[in-house]
């Protein structure tokens, strides 16, 4: 069984990120850019089922910039077989990575499918359901356990108050939840095998998927700076500010 991973360029978590003056865009000149958190849990989770010989092929995709290539090894690194790089300098919004992964699932034809739950830049959410909706395939979203058994996949999900189990009949797409695994330490060796491995690069044209943006972005804002605090006295002095300043008791 081949499953398809995809794996996003983002800012990395560490990085506190800044708005350009305009508020067009977040500034992401000389920012660190790592693997989408949710999508290294993607990686770990088709990297173990291979391992344990319920996969045989894990491949990694990611859509945007040649820099790209570098979110790809990293996936290699993991443990991918190898990668394809869809590559564009175009923006590409939810709805368009969603078309492309698709147009690269038709070449591979993979029973599973497995997609980060929110990419932790622009925390949109959609990527994954889009792409089920396209591929016509079940989809079980924020997995917090993956199992495949007897042609279907056993997902169970956190929701309010307890755990809900879902199987689905594979073809499947499964998006990762922080708790489904803990991505493995990258080594230096497998640094190493990650570069001889196969890389293929397509582009949006090659694969016939009209990337046009969708929505604008009108404004993006900082959040306000949090005010100083100041040193109390006492608790009395406590009280009267909750009381009086704040009005929350
Ligand atoms: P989003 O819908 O933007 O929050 O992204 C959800 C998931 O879709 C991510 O965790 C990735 O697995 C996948 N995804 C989004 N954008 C890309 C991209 N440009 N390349 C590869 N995968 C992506």
């Amino acid at each position: 069984m081949k499953i398809l991973v995809a794996v996003k360029r983002v800012v990395d978590f560490n990085v506190k990120v800044r708005v350009k003056s305009d508020g067009s865009a977040v500034d992401i000149g000389n920012v660190k850019m790592s693997m989408n958190p949710f999508d290294e849990i993607a990686v770990e989770a088709a990297v173990r089922l291979r391992e344990a010989g319920v996969a045989t092929e894990v491949v990694a995709v990611s859509c945007g910039p040649a820099q790209c290539q570098e979110t790809l090894r990293n996936a290699m690194a993991i443990g991918a077989d190898r990668g394809i790089l869809v590559e564009t300098a175009d923006e590409l919004q939810p709805l368009a990575v969603a078309k492309l992964l698709h147009a690269v699932l038709q070449n591979e034809q993979a029973p599973l499918v497995i997609v980060g739950k929110q990419a932790i830049d622009d925390d949109s959410n959609q990527t994954g359901q889009m792409l089920a909706a396209l591929a016509g395939m079940p989809q079980a979203t924020f997995a917090s356990s993956l199992q495949i058994v007897d042609g279907q996949a056993i997902v169970s999900r956190e929701i309010d108050g307890g755990l809900e189990t879902l199987a689905l009949k594979l073809p499947a797409l499964i998006t990762t939840d922080l708790r489904l695994n803990e991505p493995r330490y990258v080594t230096l060796p497998n640094i190493m095998k990650a570069k001889k491995k196969p890389l293929d690069t397509h582009t949006p044209q090659s694969l016939g998927v009209d990337i046009a943006p969708r929505l604008s972005t009108l404004k993006l804002a900082e959040p306000p700076a949090r005010a100083a605090g100041v040193k109390l006295a006492d608790v009395a002095a406590l009280v009267a500010k909750l009381k009086h300043e704040a009005n929350v008791i």
